[in-house]
């Protein structure tokens, strides 16, 4: 098994509107009032992408690794 990446939204909020929207390529103050809304409904985390099942308050539940299969090494 392997987890994915989760990133906390209150880490996000914490960076400028500038950066944000760089790192989501999104407009920055989009991103924000989305993180905030997240937030405020008890998320704490986004996912990574391809993460399916993701739990926004626990995180990944957890994924076979791509790489033991031999196929891809992302
Ligand atoms: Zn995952």
């Amino acid at each position: 098994m392997m987890y994915h990446v989760k990133t906390s939204i209150k880490s996000l909020l914490s960076l400028p509107d500038e950066e944000l929207g760089y790192i989501l390529d999104m407009d920055g103050k989009a991103v924000r009032e989305e993180l905030e809304a997240r937030l405020s409904q008890g998320e704490l985390y986004i996912p990574a992408t391809g993460c399916l099942g993701f739990d926004p308050v626990k995180g990944c539940p957890g994924h076979k690794s791509e790489i033991e299969g031999g196929k891809g090494n992302e």
